[in-house]
């Protein structure tokens, strides 16, 4: 009991909250502990918190590998803000200069530093390498594990490195951390870290305040959106599209419309990117029409519809872009548009690719398709596909559930997932 109490109280000290949010508290005893840990969790869930309370509480820096520089740079800033010590939490990667990356080895040197960002295309260089064999680790954290695999939707080949290079440095207890929690990924990334007896620490995936449908995709469908945003006035949306060229026409045909639109892709240069990013956070503009390139780490708690115009290419990405709605708890309608022959470009798209990849991405293609002409509740196939069952008969939150068609044996077409 008293190490409860002593561990809220750790938790309140640096981070201002009353309470643990769902696993955290079991993750941070188990690293604590010095065991190794896989962590599972949604997006928004409280990863951050896992590896964070603890290198505040343990002897030595933690080194936490992330794959984005932007990222790194807000989780830094928020340390900061958390904590009086200067230079408690610090980034090395290749925004910064010769002489800042100096200041922040002297800081480590100093043990003022509890944790250390690094990018993983830092972590293998020599001369970081040579220094952090001197530096007294607390432990490892890889967040965004899932970039570890190819079956993820974010594979960076530099992760596969991850593991030579700790051994090179000095093993550490490890904690991986993913939203991604396909069966598939989970084990790449057990494997490829050397840590497949770590303790699994898996939350439910289950968004229960989404709603999910797919409408067939008909000539109509840019009327159908229009019609559907006209009903949402006021509230924010995301509308995914495939293609850079599909992005901006799009907007462009909602802005004629009198519908307050932007586009987003990563074609778009970068000052005008982050002006239609802000413009939609700020709710000067209601509506954001993008690719796939916009989402990751944004977090805006009231986007209340989230409309694929072209069905994803996984399922794993239709729920990572599903996800982005509703993260107050309130209402998230998601809507995909489905069209088989879409699904046929997509494959097209493909062509040309090695071998392997185009084998795990026809692999993709054919669960979402599966999930897309289902008559089986959305939620239980969309949680199937994560390992995880979903027990209940009706979810009474998607258009099965709702609409029943008719009935079929949920065994068969589970089977076919
Ligand atoms: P993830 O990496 O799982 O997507 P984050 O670590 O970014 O999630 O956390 C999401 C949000 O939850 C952040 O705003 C964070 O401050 C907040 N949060 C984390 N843990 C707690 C807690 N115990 N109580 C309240 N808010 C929390
Ligand atoms: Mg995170």
């Amino acid at each position: 009991m008293a190490k409860k109490d002593n561990l809220t109280e750790e938790l309140k000290k640096h981070f201002g909250f009353d309470t643990f949010k769902g696993n955290q508290r079991a993750i941070i005893e188990n690293v604590l502990a010095g065991n190794d840990t896989f962590v599972l969790m949604p997006t928004g869930g409280g990863k951050s918190l896992c590896y964070q309370l603890p290198s505040l509480m343990m002897p030595g820096t933690a080194i936490v590998i992330s794959p984005l520089i932007a990222l790194m740079k807000n989780q830094v800033d928020a340390m900061r803000n958390f904590s009086e010590e200067d230079g408690v939490a610090h980034f090395i990667n290749s925004s910064l200069n010769k002489s800042a990356i100096d200041q922040v080895k002297d800081d480590i040197r100093k043990g003022r530093t509890k944790l250390l960002y690094v990018a993983p295309e830092s972590l293998t260089k020599d001369e970081n390498v040579e220094f952090l064999r001197q530096v007294n680790i607390s432990f490892y954290a890889v967040d965004e594990a899932h970039c570890i695999s190819e079956w993820g939707h974010d594979f960076r080949p530099e992760y596969r490195r991850i593991r030579p290079i700790i051994n090179e440095i000095g093993k550490r207890p490890l904690i991986a951390l993913t939203a991604t929690a396909t069966p598939k990924v989970q084990h790449d990334i057990q494997k490829n870290l050397g840590m497949i007896d770590a303790s699994v620490f898996k939350s439910s995936f289950n968004r229960s305040n989404l709603y999910y449908e797919i409408r067939p995709k008909t000539a109509n469908i840019d009327r159908e959106i229009i019609k559907y945003i006209k009903s949402k006035e006021g509230k924010s949306g995301i509308i995914y599209c495939l293609s850079r060229k599909k992005v901006e026409e799009f907007a462009d045909i909602l802005k004629a419309n009198g519908i307050k639109a932007l586009p987003y892709h990563a074609g778009m240069d970068s000052q005008q990117r982050s002006n239609n990013q802000d413009a939609f956070l700020m709710e000067k503009a209601d509506v954001i029409v993008a690719t796939i390139a916009f989402g990751m780490g944004i977090d805006k708690p009231d986007v209340r519809y989230v409309i694929h115009y072209d069905i994803p290419k996984s399922l794993e990405g239709y729920y990572q872009e599903t996800g982005r709605s509703g993260r107050d708890g309130g209402e998230g309608q998601c809507i995909a548009f489905y069209a088989y022959k879409d699904l046929q470009k997509l494959e097209k798209f493909m062509q040309g690719k090695p071998v392997a990849e185009q084998e795990i991405g026809k692999q993709l293609l054919l669960e979402t398709a599966a999930y897309a002409e289902t008559s089986v509740c959305r939620r239980k196939v969309l949680l199937h596909y994560f390992g995880e069952e979903y027990l209940e008969e009706n979810c009474g939150n998607c258009d099965n559930c709702l609409n029943p068609k008719k009935k079929v044996e949920a065994k068969e077409l589970l089977s076919a997932v």
